[in-house]
């Protein structure tokens, strides 16, 4: 893993988190963007190397709603940035860990994402993503 690429942050309401994280941070979010996959609207705001992204759920099935009704707004995930997310998620299903998705998906922000369950990360959801440098990666994922 290269580094921590971003922590996730479940919101109620992106319009007004986005002002509260901008006066947090000193800086406004530098994009908003739909994963309808998934039912999130995310937006990000860069933290030197590093990333905030705030989801909020855009319909009652999504993970983050059930997420907000268990435990309230909060940390949900931190995201590791991979070189090769493949590789990565072999490595840890052969370590034990249990992967949400068994192929990585399109995520938010042009990434490739595969997520650990909570349950085999002390309680911590974790994020793999690695960036899509081609079109061919993205197709047929
Ligand atoms: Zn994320």
């Amino acid at each position: 893993m290269k580094k921590i690429e971003h922590i996730g942050i479940a919101v109620k309401d992106l319009e007004k988190s986005n002002e509260l994280f901008a006066a947090l941070l000193g800086e406004e979010h530098y994009k908003i963007e739909e994963v309808v996959s998934e039912f999130v609207k995310t937006s990000f705001f860069k933290v030197g190397e590093n990333k905030i992204e705030l989801l909020e759920a855009t319909s009652e099935q999504s993970a983050i709603a059930k997420f907000i009704e268990k435990k309230g707004e909060g940390i949900h995930h931190i995201a590791f940035d991979v070189e090769d997310i493949e590789a990565e998620m072999l490595r840890l299903k052969n370590l034990g860990f249990r992967l949400l998705n068994e192929t990585p998906k399109k995520g938010a922000d042009n990434k490739l994402v595969c997520f650990i369950h909570p349950k085999s990360a002390n309680g911590v959801l974790v994020e793999l993503c690695q960036e899509i440098k081609t079109l061919q990666e993205c197709e047929g994922k």
